[in-house]
């Protein structure tokens, strides 16, 4: 296939983007000035593939990577703005971009929490939050092939060395997954690890393949790369290697799952992705896929009951609908939970039980990911109906729980348990858990 070139834009050259040529200065000039506080960077393909230039400011995939004023609260804009306007020396002006981010919520359900220890010593790059499963954050996949503008991780794209998890080491993670036998699943994530050469990916996937490792049953790969990079798995230089050794993880004996990230179903609609996922299932991966709920870009049951249906037609399993994170553009982007809910379940209604793999909506949280089951009455009180999916504790899981219906609550700290409860039934054990430094059980 011929190569596609892959081109960058970020707040540096994004004015060569030939579609904004005629845009008004005071237009480029907002997005410059959004991107100080919020990662931007876009692409050839998704410039020219995906987004439809005649529907901006509207359009779905332009509101996705695209910065634009609406993401930064009023007082933010207005101080930013002005002090760009006003010409404030640069040194000034990152400190006060830096106190913005700062008031954003960098470090969302307390993930530096959940750095394991081994020997004594943190195991950089790593999560472990749940028993089952350990996350693996390599050093060379800490970028993307663009940046989301509701990102969760954005603080990882702006220097935000406290909040950043970045290991270059994976034969440190895989001791500590030998002393850990009840870990099945890794799950490698970034940025997007598929934005790593595939030599480099090869290296960082080998000492998890060893026969020494075999509680080791699932490889997880979180990745955007179909949406924004499909040529990943088509024309780059080392596609072919790339699927050799996807190859290699399933022959040795593991479930290899890309965790695609697919937020509105034009980004199933190429023909480079649909090709892309034929490939990537021709090694004997499994693709399971997920995005969280946004408002403004895929807020409407169909859209999502569309995106379903594809899935499975492209024989992609559907996963999980998220609910939008208490961090960045949050304000911009996240919806009540009982709307979270009906969208969901008006979607779910409308696909077959092979669409129907997906949970949702779920919150990761702090204490784990709580799915809301519904609005419903209990005792002449209003509530909602929760259960965790995965927990700090194994034990929370499936446990049903109520918090008193809350109209406007966008996140699980907004509610409020029901039936005059002072506590939800996880809160003291997780307080313990917070400040012993959360170590998982192993
Ligand atoms: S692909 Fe994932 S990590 Fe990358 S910008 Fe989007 S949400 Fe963030």
């Amino acid at each position: 296939m011929t190569e596609h070139k892959y081109q960058a834009y970020n707040a540096r050259n994004f004015r060569e983007i030939t579609q904004l040529a005629d845009w008004p200065a005071s237009a480029l000039r907002e997005i410059e000035t959004v991107a100080r506080v919020l990662p931007f960077k876009t692409n050839n393909y998704v410039v020219d593939e995906l987004i439809d230039w005649d529907q901006i400011p509207g359009d779905p995939m332009y509101t996705l990577n695209f910065p634009r004023r609406e993401l930064l609260r009023a007082a933010h804009w207005q101080r930013l703005s002005r002090a760009v306007t006003r010409g404030l020396p640069e040194h000034d002006l990152k400190s006060l971009v830096r106190a913005i981010q700062l008031e954003l919520n960098p470090d969302p359900s307390s993930q530096s929490a959940n750095v394991p220890l081994l020997n004594g010593h943190r195991v950089s790059g790593a999560q472990h939050k749940y028993r089952e499963t350990v996350l693996f954050f390599p050093q060379a996949g800490q970028s993307c092939h663009a940046f989301c503008t509701f990102c969760f991780r954005w603080p990882q794209f702006v220097g935000f060395s406290q909040s950043r998890f970045s290991g270059k080491d994976s034969q440190t993670m895989a001791e500590y997954l030998k002393i850990h036998p009840r870990v099945t699943d890794l799950l490698i994530t970034g940025g997007d690890p598929m934005t790593m050469r595939a030599g480099v990916l090869e290296t960082c996937l080998t000492p998890f393949l060893g026969k020494d490792l075999a509680h080791l049953r699932t490889i997880r790969i979180g990745t955007k790369s179909l949406s924004y990079w499909p040529y990943r798995y088509l024309s780059d230089p080392d596609s072919d290697d790339l699927l050799r050794l996807f190859d290699r993880v399933v022959k040795s004996g593991r479930n290899l799952s890309i965790m695609a990230h697919f937020n509105h179903p034009v980004e199933l609609s190429t023909e480079a992705v649909r090709k892309a996922i034929i490939r990537l299932r021709g090694t004997g991966a499994q693709i399971r896929t997920q995005s969280p709920l946004l408002h403004h870009i895929n807020d409407k049951p169909e859209l999502w009951a569309e995106m379903w249906r594809q899935q499975v037609d492209l024989n992609c399993i559907p996963y999980y609908m998220f609910v939008e994170r208490d961090t960045g553009a949050k304000h911009f982007f996240a919806l009540p939970l009982e709307r979270c809910w009906q969208i969901f379940r008006q979607a779910y209604q409308r696909v077959s039980g092979l669409g129907r793999t997906v949970k949702g909506p779920v919150m990761s949280a702090t204490p784990g990911k709580v799915e809301i089951l519904g609005v419903t009455e209990l005792n002449d009180e209003k509530v909602f109906m929760l259960r965790f999916i995965q927990g700090r504790n194994a034990d929370w899981v499936d446990r049903p729980f109520f918090a008193l219906y809350d109209r406007t609550a966008t996140w699980l700290n907004g509610l409020k348990p029901a039936f005059g409860e002072h506590d939800f039934f996880f809160e003291k054990e997780l307080k313990g858990m917070l400040t012993a430094r959360m170590q998982p059980m192993g």
